[in-house]
């Protein structure tokens, strides 16, 4: 048992023993029932948040209006949340009001998907009500309820759907999927955060191109992304999140994503890789890309050309592609000004790109002003 589990242990069955119901709930039952990681042990309580705080010696109020405790074992978080049910959904986007219950079916029946509403106690008996067991077995990603109720009360749900089925290699249950495909519009309320954070897992998930589902069904039709080729380039390049962005936007040049507040620094270079990228079709191609970009932005070019390979021997080689590689600087220069001191250094770089023996000062001295085409007798 890992130490994260056994710290889940310890305070479902600190909790019991003071008389309240305890249980692992959500992702980490779905995982452990899978045999995967799991990233977090949630639990859930019959207990109040006051009683859980009463109940330990570390805790942090981490969001005590919609029930949340986070208790400390070691120095580790733990959220132990309180049996609730949600109240109306204002916006589509979040519960206007939470309920506790003491209930620990009507929690579960508040959750999205049957493979996400099971229960397991600090005893290892599950709690599975909604069908959750035989739907992991099949691999069936299915509402709990009604699909379209589901989805009004929360849009963001249609995307965790098409997520968790990229993720886990699932397909999505007919009735989930058509009530998606009529619910799609209010997607367009959500906040771009949430569906920044749905398209990044799926990206990244081993069917990246179930990001086609997700434009298919119109679930991204606010982002201006109504139609798409082949997908299928997002699996052959590696699964991290700049290669997987940046060969998206690639792939659907519609795509923006400063609309999705992505960070500065994912937009400009996933941006700026895609534009490159198609350039990119031998060394010199690739040595010059990182000249007018920089290592980042090329290597990464690099990667979704297909040219990785000619990066890692670029760098091995360790020939000069950058002005701080060159063997000469500014103040070598000294009968030249600013702008200009620039333009020769460039124009000295651009010269040994292509020969990179030449990388010596007394030689770059000598071919200062670069040589007339055709002019190369070094
Ligand atoms: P992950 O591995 O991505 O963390 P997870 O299943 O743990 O997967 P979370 O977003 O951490 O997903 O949510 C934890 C649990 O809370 C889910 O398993 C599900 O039971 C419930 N849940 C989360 N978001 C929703 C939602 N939008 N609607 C209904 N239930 C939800
Ligand atoms: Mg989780």
């Amino acid at each position: 048992m890992s130490a994260a589990r056994e710290h889940a242990q310890i305070i479902m069955q600190a909790l019991e023993r003071a008389g309240y119901q305890a249980y692992l709930v959500g992702g980490c039952v779905r995982d452990l029932l899978l045999s995967r990681p799991v990233h977090d042990y949630d639990i859930a309580t019959s207990a109040s948040p006051e009683q859980v705080q009463s109940l330990f010696p570390r805790t942090v109020p981490t969001g005590l209006r919609h029930g949340t405790v986070t208790v400390l074992v070691e120095q580790e978080a733990y959220e132990v949340t309180t049996f609730r049910t949600e109240g109306r959904y204002e916006d589509h986007r979040r519960p206007e009001t939470v309920k506790f219950v003491t209930d620990l079916e009507e929690d579960l029946a508040r959750r999205d998907f049957t493979i996400n509403a099971m229960a397991l106690s600090s005893a290892g008996t599950l709690v599975d009500c909604f069908g959750g067991q035989s739907d992991l077995r099949d691999g069936i990603i299915r509402c709990v309820g009604n699909p379209e109720r589901r989805f009004e009360e929360d849009a963001l749900r249609m995307l965790r759907a098409i997520r968790f089925s990229a993720q886990l290699g699932f397909s999505v249950e007919n009735k989930t999927l058509h009530a998606a495909s009529v619910c799609a519009p209010l997607c367009a309320a959500l906040s771009a955060e949430r569906v920044r954070d749905e398209m990044e897992k799926t990206l990244c998930s081993p069917q990246p191109e179930k990001i086609g589902l997700m434009i298919d069904l119109g679930l991204l039709h606010h982002l201006n992304l109504k139609s798409h080729g082949d997908l299928s380039a997002l699996a052959a390049v590696p699964p991290d999140r700049l290669s997987r962005w940046a060969m998206a936007c690639l792939l659907l040049p519609s795509l923006d994503l400063t609309s999705l507040r992505l960070d500065r620094h994912t937009t400009q270079i996933c941006t700026k890789a895609a534009h490159v990228s198609p350039a990119l079709v031998d060394r010199i191609s690739c040595k010059r890309a990182i000249a007018d970009y920089g290592w980042e932005t090329a290597e990464l070019a690099g990667v979704l050309s297909g040219q990785a390979d000619t990066f890692a021997s670029i760098r091995q080689s360790g020939d000069c592609v950058t002005l701080s590689d060159l063997a000469v600087r500014g103040q070598d220069f000294p009968d030249l000004k600013g702008p200009e001191i620039f333009e020769q250094l460039r124009g000295l770089l651009y010269h040994v790109l292509e020969h990179p023996e030449d990388n010596q000062k007394d030689r770059l001295l000598a071919i200062r002003n670069p040589l007339p085409a055709g002019d190369s007798n070094f």
